[in-house]
């Protein structure tokens, strides 16, 4: 099962630019703006059982808006 199949990401909340799914060095999700690199917070994991949660959790941050934005461009 493909993990990014079952994660739906809305745009991003700064420049309406398209999200992406990260995965970090195996242990941590986030996500970021491919436009303007605005991302969430990192969520970890230990446990392939813990991978597509915290993915999940990552993407709900993003959806809600719990976004950090980027420095770039200001
Ligand atoms: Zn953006």
């Amino acid at each position: 099962m493909d993990i990014y199949e079952q994660i739906d990401l809305q745009d991003c909340p700064y420049c309406g630019g398209a999200a992406l799914l990260e995965e970090e060095r195996g242990w941590s999700w986030y996500v970021m703006c491919m436009d303007c690199g605005s991302q969430t917070g990192s969520f970890d994991y230990k446990t392939p059982e813990e991978r597509l949660e915290a993915a999940q959790r990552a993407a709900y941050t993003w959806n809600i808006g719990k976004v950090l934005r980027s420095e770039l461009g200001e």
